[in-house]
């Protein structure tokens, strides 16, 4: 892959996802971007944002959430599935906060790994939204598939895969592509149904010529 391809895939995502926020959580106090993010596991925006008021205005620091009860927790963020385990998750995260950090959100990836609910690519995006460090690029479902149809990378390991990314893209974007990746398997690249017909991405995907070049040959 030549260094213009990523550059040209980039820009073409961005000229079609202007709006693209990461994760789909808005910038703002790195509490609530840490919370929304550990909630935002296998859901929609739409279910995060929806809870965001209430949950905030309830427990609105890091020493009023470590103290809460775990079943009204749940109960706020039900909407958001696994709400069980998310519960366990946010209130655990938020005690940590309080005793370890001073109530105050880490903001290196080795201590977000430490809170609770939060691995590699919940840290990158943490990083990314709250304090505008891109580190890392998120992988999540949506960014290993695409990368791989697009030819970006042919690893499967998420910290193999993100390496070969962030090999790609220049750092000031890393947090910008793991949103428009996303974006773009939300909207048209879709797990197990791509909709390559009306995809801005063709001139550069792998599976899109590779598909072409084949039914040239049958
Ligand atoms: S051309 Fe098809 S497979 Fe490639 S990125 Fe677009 S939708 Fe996905």
């Amino acid at each position: 892959m030549n260094g213009a391809t990523p550059c040209a895939i980039y820009r073409a995502l961005l000229r079609h996802y202007p709006e693209t926020i990461p994760n789909g959580i808005s910038y703002g106090d790195p509490f609530e971007v840490l919370i929304l993010t550990i909630l935002s596991a296998q859901t929609t925006d739409r279910a995060v944002e929806a809870v965001r008021p209430v949950l905030f205005s309830r427990y609105p620091t890091p020493a009023a959430l470590s103290v809460a009860d775990e079943e009204e927790v749940g109960a706020v963020i039900r909407p958001t599935g696994f709400y069980r385990t998310k519960a366990r998750h946010i209130i655990g995260t938020a005690r940590r906060v309080r005793e370890a950090y001073d109530g105050t959100v880490p903001g290196t990836l080795e201590d977000l790994m430490t809170l609770p609910g939060v691995g590699r690519k919940t840290a990158n995006i943490v990083l990314s939204n709250a304090f505008g460090i891109d580190e890392g690029i998120a992988v999540d479902t949506h960014v290993k598939r695409i990368a791989g149809l697009l030819g970006l990378t042919d690893e499967t390991d998420p910290a193999k895969i993100e390496s070969d990314l962030k090999a790609l893209f220049p750092q000031k974007v890393w947090g910008k592509i793991n949103a428009l990746l996303v974006q773009h398997g939300r909207a048209v690249c879709i797990a197990g149904r791509p909709h390559c017909a009306a995809c801005m991405l063709t001139p550069w995907c792998r599976h899109y010529i590779d598909g072409k070049t084949n039914a040239t040959r049958t």
